[in-house]
């Protein structure tokens, strides 16, 4: 028998004695799981919170909308801040959800704090009647964390507006440095690390990934 041949009979041996204890191992685990998934048997709307400097968190909120279209649910998107109308996510999903684009762009584009806050408050009166309104299943609030952290809007008001929404509403609120009241109230909370981005090497926004 060549070498090479022993060898990979030697390998596949010590393969199959993994397989026993593999299959014990995931079993064990499948069990845990299974009590995991049995014990979970609450049903409410979830507010959820994806926030951090890395990139994902608007677009994992566009994930979830064309999620929750696909089993047929109503869904309203307001985007704060953003100013632009030409994106990808509001020419695709936007056929199918309630779109709204109310920024005026980032505060060091307007430079003009008074107009920032009225902007800001236009889109929070489309939000807060979606959030009254049970027959939006899932209202992505995007961007909404700066309008907070610069205090553009009344945090309170916004806080009681999420904890007061109809009980089977979904909500995803995105935006960098959620603030601490935000995630407290929030059921689920993603924050998105910045490992690298493309950006600081040079490259421009791109169509499809970025816009
Ligand atoms: P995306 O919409 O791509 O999911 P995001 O919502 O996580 O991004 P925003 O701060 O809203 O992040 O980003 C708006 C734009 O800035 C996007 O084009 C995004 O690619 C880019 N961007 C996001 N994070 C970073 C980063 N850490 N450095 C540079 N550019 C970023
Ligand atoms: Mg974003």
């Amino acid at each position: 028998m060549a070498d090479s041949q022993r060898t990979a009979g030697k390998d596949s041996s010590r393969e199959q004695s993994k397989n026993p204890r593999h299959a014990a191992r995931m079993a064990k685990k499948k069990a845990v799981i299974d009590a995991a998934i049995a014990a979970a048997t609450d049903e409410h709307g979830l507010l959820i919170v994806i926030t951090g400097n890395g990139k994902g968190k608007s677009t994992s909120a566009f994930g979830t909308v064309a999620r929750a279209l696909g089993h047929g649910m109503k869904v309203g998107v307001v985007q704060f801040i953003k100013s632009r109308t030409d994106t990808g996510e509001e020419a695709f999903l936007g056929q199918h959800a309630e779109w709204h684009v109310t920024g005026d762009g980032f505060t060091w584009d307007t430079q003009n704090r008074e107009q920032d806050i009225a902007t800001a408050q236009r889109g929070w009166a489309i939000a807060a009647r979606m959030l009254a309104d049970p027959t939006y299943r899932l209202v992505v609030l995007d961007e909404l964390t700066y309008l907070l952290s610069y205090g553009y809007l009344d945090s309170d008001s916004v806080l009681d507006a999420l904890a007061q929404r109809p009980p089977l509403q979904h909500v995803i609120v995105t935006g960098r440095g959620a603030p601490d009241a935000l995630i407290e109230l929030a059921d689920t909370v993603s924050i998105i690390a910045d490992e690298k981005h493309a950006f600081r090497a040079g490259v421009k926004a791109q169509p499809g990934i970025d816009l």
